[in-house]
């Protein structure tokens, strides 16, 4: 039977949210192709995860532990998966649209003649039994139907947020795999620095609270951060913010930065930009607080509010608290 592969995304010894979307989106193919919807772990130790990632969709759960694989290595991470590709013969090859996957696939797709294409907002299958993806393109200005054409395994990337994960139970059966992997001197790991989060991290985040230029300095952002705390949200900038040293560039949502697709996104004097909108033009409800009824975000919010940020901002997050 053919199988559908999701790559597992794990921090901290646990799996992350995206691993449960891509699963859904898996989901979705199968109802097509009844294909077995397998998850594949590449890393040091996976742990007990695979319950968790049976209870998602997965029937199968291929794992590669090996030492050498604790930091993320490109190279090797390319070796382990091309190889296992080539042993299993996979129709189609999933992961989240994250930084990681976007740097090694390409390397699996050239070593194992495969088709890739990134940053999926939908997928499908044809009656041809081909992958189809839908992706941005223009600055999301349009949407683009990619199909793929003879070619084995079609690998794509999902983007954050755009599936919902569908619970379920099942216990996948678990295939262990042994890759012969060089010592590679090329690229070594020397430290990892895991920067402590004071809000959720704005690729993963349902809701995003972001300033722009609007805020006029640094220490205004107190009054976004404080939004953000009061409805648990990730905090976000544009980049004519970041680019005035008001805030750290890992903040910045667009074209340059982060894309980000939560399910409500408030946009806190910015004027909403072809740029930045690339970045967040994907969010389920946008929300814009801006003096200037003019504002091209006004033309792309879901909800307007034309006013002061300065006047508007503390009297919203006071009501939000009251209503605990
Ligand atoms: C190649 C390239 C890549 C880029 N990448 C990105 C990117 O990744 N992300 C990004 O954001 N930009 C990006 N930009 C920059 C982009 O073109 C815009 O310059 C930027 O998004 C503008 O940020 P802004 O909306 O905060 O500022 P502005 O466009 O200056 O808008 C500020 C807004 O705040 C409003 N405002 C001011 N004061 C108040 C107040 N007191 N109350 C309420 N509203 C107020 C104003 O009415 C105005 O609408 C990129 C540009 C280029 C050329």
């Amino acid at each position: 039977m053919s199988e559908i592969w999701v790559l597992v995304d794990t921090a901290q010894d646990k799996v992350r949210n995206v691993t449960y979307e891509v699963l859904a989106a898996a989901s979705k193919l199968k109802e097509k192709n009844s294909s077995t919807i397998c998850a594949v772990f590449i890393g040091e130790s996976s742990g007990a995860i695979e319950d968790d990632l049976g209870k998602y969709g997965a029937e199968k759960f291929y794992k590669v532990e090996n030492p050498v694989l604790k930091d993320f290595n490109p190279s090797l991470y390319a070796t382990a998966l091309s190889e296992i590709i080539k042993k299993n013969n996979p129709d189609i090859v999933l992961g989240g649209n994250t930084l990681k996957n976007q740097d090694y696939l390409p390397r699996v797709a050239s070593r194992t003649g495969a088709g890739l294409t990134i940053d999926a907002i939908d997928i499908d299958i044809s009656s041809e039994s081909a992958l189809q993806v839908k992706r941005y393109k223009y600055s999301g200005k349009s949407i683009a139907t990619v199909s793929f054409h003879d070619v084995k395994p079609m690998i794509a990337t999902i983007r954050l947020n755009a599936f919902k994960p569908i619970e379920g139970s099942g216990s996948p059966e678990v295939v262990s795999e042994t890759v012969d992997l060089p010592v590679d001197d090329n690229y070594k790991v020397i430290e990892t620095k895991i920067i402590p989060k004071e809000r959720p991290e704005l690729t993963e985040a349902d809701k995003i609270v972001s300033g722009g230029r609007g805020m006029a300095n640094g220490d205004n952002f107190k009054i976004v951060y404080d939004l953000a705390d009061s409805i648990g949200a990730g905090a976000g900038a544009s980049r004519a913010a970041v680019d005035s040293g008001w805030v750290p560039y890992e903040m910045q949502v667009g074209q340059t930065g982060k894309v980000v697709s939560p399910n409500l996104y408030v946009a806190v004097g910015i004027s909403g930009s072809v740029q930045h909108y690339a970045g967040m033009g994907s969010s389920k409800v946008i929300v814009a607080i801006n003096k200037d009824p003019d504002a091209p975000i006004f033309q792309k919010c879901d909800y307007g509010i034309c006013g002061d940020l300065f006047d508007v901002l503390p009297v919203l997050t006071d009501e939000i608290k009251k209503l605990g």
